[in-house]
C-alpha cells in the first residue's frame, strides 16, 4: 500500500491528508447541527483525487470538491485560486500604471452571533458608502475586499464569546499618492469615513499601511510553483486566502456544542453573503482576464493555475489516490 505523497517543486508536501481530516471534523459538526445535506457532500468531498504525473511532480486533474462553504478542504483551494488571481490582477496593474500598494483594515465593535448577519449587511452596505466617497474615490485606483470573521475564545476577556468581523483591503493608490494633499488620506481620513460610512458613534479601529514592494509584490523572478509564490509573499497571501478558517469555527478535534453553535452562526450569518470582491481598476482587470470568480458554484476547484493543457493531456502516467477512512491519509491504487 502506497500513500499518496504530493510535493511542490521545492519539496513541499501538500497537506491533502490534513485538508481532509480537518474536512470530516467540519463535517461532524454540520452533521451534529442537522444540516445533513451539507454534512453528506463534505463526506465526499475530494474522496478520490486523479492526478497526472509529469516527471516528478503531480497535477490534479479530476477530482470532486463539495463547494461547502465552510469545507477546509475546499476553501484551502480557493485560497489557492484567489491568490494566484490575485497575482494576476497585481501584476497586471503594475505592468499598466505607476502605483502604490495600500493595506486596509476596516473594523467594527465586536458582537454577539445573534447580531452577526445583521453587522455583516450593515458591513456590506457601508463599505459601498465608503467606495463611494469623493476623496475616496479620487484616491482609490482600485481595491480587492475580504471579509473576514474571527470569533473571540478569551476566557478571561469580556468579550469571550463575541465575534469580531472586519474588512482587508488591498487598494492601489496612483504612485503621487504620498506627495499629492490633494490625494493623500491621513488614517484619521480613513477612520473618519469608515465611521461615517458606517454611521457608528464611537471610532472604530482602522489600520492603513503602505505595502513594501519587497515584501510582497515583487513578482519577478517567478517560478511556476504557486505555492512557493505566495508563501514568499506573506503581505499577498495574508490578504488572499479564503477569509473565514474553519480553525476559527471549530476550535480542537471533537465535536463540542460551542464548536456547532459557532457553525450554525457562521452558516447562517454568511448565507448569501459575498466574501470577497473586486472594484475598480483590479475589477476591470479581473474581467479582462477572465479570471474565475472563486465563490461562483461553477469555480473550478481542480485547475488552480494556468497550465500547459497539451503537456498535461500527454503526460502518459495516471495516479490515482483514494481516501482510506481506516487509515486516515490517502492510499495509490496504481
Ligand atoms: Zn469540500
Amino acid at each position: 500500500m502506497v500513500r499518496l505523497q504530493d510535493t511542490t517543486k521545492n519539496g513541499k508536501e501538500r497537506d491533502w491528508k490534513g485538508k481532509k481530516k480537518r474536512s470530516i471534523l467540519v463535517a461532524d459538526h454540520y452533521e451534529a447541527g442537522n444540516l445533513l445535506k451539507k454534512a453528506e457532500r463534505m463526506y465526499e468531498c475530494a474522496n478520490v483525487l486523479r492526478f497526472k504525473q509529469q516527471d516528478e511532480t503531480l497535477k490534479l486533474y479530476q477530482a470532486y470538491f463539495c463547494k461547502v462553504r465552510f469545507c477546509p478542504m475546499c476553501s484551502w483551494r480557493r485560497s489557492l485560486k484567489i491568490a494566484f488571481n490575485n497575482k494576476k490582477v497585481v501584476e497586471a496593474v503594475n505592468e499598466r500604471k505607476k502605483v502604490q500598494w495600500l493595506f486596509l483594515t476596516l473594523t467594527v465593535r465586536n458582537c454577539d452571533g445573534n447580531e452577526l448577519k445583521l453587522t455583516l449587511d450593515n458591513m456590506t452596505k457601508a463599505w459601498n458608502r465608503f467606495a463611494g466617497y469623493t476623496k475616496v474615490k479620487k484616491s482609490v485606483l482600485g481595491y480587492f475586499r475580504a471579509l473576514e470573521v474571527t470569533k473571540n475564545r478569551k476566557v478571561d476577556s469580556e468579550w469571550n464569546g463575541s465575534y469580531h468581523p472586519h474588512f482587508h483591503v488591498l487598494i492601489c493608490v496612483p504612485s503621487s499618492y504620498f506627495k499629492k494633499k490633494d490625494l493623500y488620506l491621513k488614517q484619521s481620513d480613513w477612520t473618519s469615513f469608515w465611521k461615517k460610512a458606517m454611521k457608528l458613534d464611537y471610532d472604530p479601529i482602522v489600520h492603513v499601511q503602505k505595502v513594501k514592494p519587497k515584501d510582497s509584490l515583487d513578482l519577478e523572478n517567478i517560478e511556476d510553483d504557486i505555492r512557493r509564490q505566495i508563501e514568499e509573499q506573506k503581505a499577498l497571501l495574508e490578504i488572499s486566502k479564503y477569509p473565514v478558517k474553519d480553525t476559527d469555527i471549530i476550535q480542537g478535534d471533537e465535536v463540542t456544542s460551542e464548536n456547532v453553535a459557532t457553525l450554525k452562526t457562521f452558516e447562517e450569518a454568511f448565507s448569501y453573503k459575498r466574501l470577497i470582491s473586486y472594484g475598480g481598476l483590479m475589477k476591470e482587470i479581473h474581467k479582462e482576464l477572465n479570471l474565475q470568480d472563486v465563490e461562483d458554484e461553477e469555480s473550478d476547484l481542480i485547475k488552480i493555475e494556468d497550465e500547459n493543457k497539451d503537456e498535461v493531456a500527454n503526460s502518459i502516467t495516471e495516479v490515482v489516490a483514494y481516501w482510506n477512512i481506516g487509515l486516515r491519509d490517502y492510499v495509490i491504487k496504481k
